[in-house]
């Protein structure tokens, strides 16, 4: 048999080493704007065309290229950043594996036109699918333009797996955003099917920070510096209470290049544990500068990874800058450790006569009215688990009493909890460490994530209003003034009807400024500025993550940031109701992210657990 085996041609292994390096329209930004910024430029110019599926630009006004490095630098393996092995170890610039340029060509039309400073003509060389179409001089400014067109245009397979506009929008975007948070000295404007999405002028890295993501961050972070001879740690943190509860703020960029790190994002976590809830993630832009020869960034074609010599004292490093800057700045003693204090458990006070264990459910025992135990201030609601089916579970014959009324703490008047009659059935909730309820059926306990059974039930009402034009009841607002980033900004332009029909009623004030004049009735967060980002935060990573459509994303992301967070104490009343509205829907068990909403805890288990 003669033998089988071939070189592959160029164009094949190119495209080959495409899949690699470009996945989707925002990989091909990255690898130009890094470009740009290795030949040294001082502005630069992002123009896209339908989320770069049609169309991306970058032109810079770095060094530029002669005649022919020009018609080399589409080679693979061609690179003017490294010359041997050893230069692995000692890399400054953002590319050195020479495998960009040729990647894109293999699989788009490019047209560049370059020229250096010192020559007169410049250069113009058009590729398309790796094959060189074109090459002359022409006149063009100094600098280099690359225009890059129908990306993936000879990988069908390629082009039907990129997601909606939005979603590409939204990765180029980020990487706009990773290589304009560390080059803060270069200019940079990016269009949009003509349309200008930002302008970034020179300045220090605050500034940056506040172009990019709105006036608001001004007060929202807190700086971080811990500089010595090995390594530099210098950044931005954001303050405990502007800690959100979805991605998005996170940022690690060593030696000038943005890089994932889940085990030094673990660091400045730890550093805020105990500041804010488990379930809420920092902001922070953190800049590591380091010796290149302590790291190693040719662990993945797109190099946004990165080994470290030793990450463990840069884990420490971090942590106690991070702990440091938080303490300089007086947040650590600010903060009020709020204790649980729905269940509590510790021994009686004094006076207060230890009750027998056994005797669970007294009517008059309020634990937390501590001052006057004797008081009576608990209610008893009638529970009716309504429809579908759930009233069964429900054992009403045998309801007992476990209140669990919040202490009066000045916001509310014991009154409010006075039950209305006594003849009421008796019922059988209990809150426990502010976060779960718990309540009798007939085949053992319900348990209850009141967060999650909050956020289900409003997904269900939010899509049905939306579905059904269903227009909520709504209070009025002094007005209030909100602000976002202008990709922000418009994003919630474009949902602001559906929003109204929530009962968010936004007027656009300014280019990037709204003003809200109503929220839905029952809605209990009062900072709306920080709802709406959270909410946006939220909108904007199922658009990317889940493609998911516009109504379902929006009752989703909702629903997510408005649900009562874990940690509220409930009212009997409020619990009762939770329970019934979430037995009304659809789909109490799962929330709409999928996870367990209640879970039941039969009777015999509970028998077992006691059985020796
Ligand atoms: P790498 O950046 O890894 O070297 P690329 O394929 O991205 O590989 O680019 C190949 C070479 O082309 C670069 O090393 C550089 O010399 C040249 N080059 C690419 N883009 C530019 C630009 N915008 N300005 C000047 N030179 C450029
Ligand atoms: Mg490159």
């Amino acid at each position: 048999m003669a033998d089988i085996i071939q070189l592959l041609p160029d164009s094949v292994a190119n495209q080959i080493a495409a899949g690699e390096v470009i996945l989707r329209p925002a990989s091909a930004v990255k690898e130009l704007l890094e470009n740009a910024i290795d030949a040294g430029a001082s502005e630069i110019n992002l123009i896209i065309k339908d989320a770069g599926k049609t169309m991306i630009q970058v032109v810079d006004n770095g060094g530029g290229m002669s005649e022919r490095d020009a018609r080399m630098s589409f080679e693979r393996h061609a690179t003017s950043k490294i010359r041997q092995a050893n230069d692995l170890f000692a890399i400054r610039t953002l590319g050195f594996r020479g495998e960009a340029l040729a990647s894109i060509a293999a699989i788009a039309q490019v047209e560049m036109k370059t020229r250096r400073h010192e020559d007169e003509l410049g250069t113009i060389v058009e590729v398309e699918g790796s094959r060189v179409k074109n090459q002359d001089n022409c006149s063009c400014p100094a600098g280099t333009s690359i225009q890059v067109k129908n990306l993936f245009f000879n990988v069908p397979a390629r082009r039907s797996f990129l997601k909606a506009e939005s979603a590409e929008l939204k990765h180029i975007v980020d990487e706009f955003f990773r290589v304009a948070l560390v080059y803060n000295e270069v200019r940079f404007t990016f269009h949009q099917n003509q349309k200008l999405l930002y302008q970034l002028l020179p300045g220090n890295r605050k500034q940056r920070i506040i172009s990019l993501f709105g006036s608001g961050y001004n007060e929202r972070l807190v700086p971080v510096e811990q500089i010595s001879e090995a390594i530099s740690i210098t950044g931005f943190i954001g303050k405990p209470e502007f800690a959100r509860k979805t991605r998005g703020e996170q940022f690690f960029f060593v030696n000038g290049r943005y890089i994932r790190h889940p085990y030094l994002h673990h660091s400045i976590e730890s550093a805020y544990r105990e500041l804010i809830p488990a379930e809420s993630i920092p902001s922070y832009f953190i800049y590591i500068d380091t010796d290149p020869g302590t790291i190693d960034i040719n662990i993945h074609p797109t190099k946004t990874e990165v080994n470290f010599l030793d990450s463990k004292v840069i884990y420490a490093v971090i942590r106690s800058a991070v702990r440091q800057s938080l303490g300089l700045n007086n947040i650590l003693d600010r903060i009020d450790f709020d204790v649980e204090r729905s269940l509590d458990f510790s021994p009686a006070p004094g006076n207060r006569p230890i009750r027998n264990p056994f005797d669970v459910h007294p009517t008059d025992f309020n634990p937390f009215n501590q001052s006057d135990p004797g008081k009576k201030t608990t209610g008893e609601t009638r529970l009716k688990p309504s429809l579908k089916g759930w009233e069964s579970l429900y054992d009403n014959n045998d309801f007992k009493v476990i209140p669990a009324a919040p202490q009066s703490d000045g916001m509310f008047s014991e009154t409010e909890f006075q039950p209305e009659s006594q003849e009421k059935d008796r019922i059988n909730v209990f809150q426990f460490q502010n976060r779960y309820i718990i309540s009798s059926i007939k085949s053992g306990l319900v348990l209850i994530d009141q967060q999650r059974a909050h956020e289900r039930i409003l997904y269900e009402q939010y899509l049905d209003r939306i579905q059904h034009q269903q227009q909520a009841v709504q209070q009025e607002l002094f007005p209030i003034q909100v602000s976002f980033s202008p990709s922000d900004a418009g994003l919630l332009e474009d949902i602001m009807n559906e929003l109204k029909v929530i009962g968010f009623h936004l007027n656009k004030l300014g280019k990037n400024t709204f003003v809200v004049t109503g929220t839905p009735a029952d809605l209990q967060e009062t900072d709306i500025q920080a709802l709406l980002e959270n909410f946006l935060d939220k909108y904007k990573k199922n658009l990317v993550e889940l493609n998911l459509d516009k109504s379902t994303n929006l009752a989703r992301s909702l629903a997510f940031s408005l649900s009562a967070r874990s940690g509220r104490r409930l009212y009997i009343e409020e619990m009762t109701h939770l329970i019934d509205e979430l037995f009304s829907c659809q789909a109490p068990e799962l929330t709409p992210e999928g996870r367990k909403v209640f879970t039941v805890i039969p009777l015999d288990q509970i028998h077992q657990l006691l059985n020796r």
